[in-house]
């Protein structure tokens, strides 16, 4: 049997001990108007490519799952700097970060 990818994520929470199996991404976790988390969201969720790849020094996130084509769910995310107070529109990009 498959085991599945292991999620490399800060938000991404298990809990296995003592019969325990508890799982949650507790950036989604955050939103309540999203639909709830699912583990097979992290497989195509942009959040850690995000936070590795991204130039903005204190980037905060916001995750909501939405239904794409009224069947596929996928993770949107919505990204402010919280340094300089302004929307980003690409979270990889933060152009007054880059200026610094
Ligand atoms: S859904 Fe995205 S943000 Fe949440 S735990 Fe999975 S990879 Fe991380």
């Amino acid at each position: 049997m498959s085991q599945p990818k292991p999620v490399l994520c800060r938000y991404y929470y298990a809990d296995y001990h003592r019969g325990r199996a508890t799982e949650e991404c507790r950036l989604i976790k955050r939103n309540p108007d999203s639909r709830p988390w699912n583990r097979s969201l992290c497989d195509t969720c942009p959040v850690p490519d995000i936070l590795l790849h991204t130039n903005c020094k204190e980037i905060a996130l916001e995750a909501t799952v939405v239904k794409k084509w009224g069947v596929l769910e996928r993770v949107e995310v919505y990204a402010i700097c919280a340094k300089h107070f302004i929307e980003l529109e690409d979270p990889m990009y933060c152009p007054l970060c880059a200026e610094e």
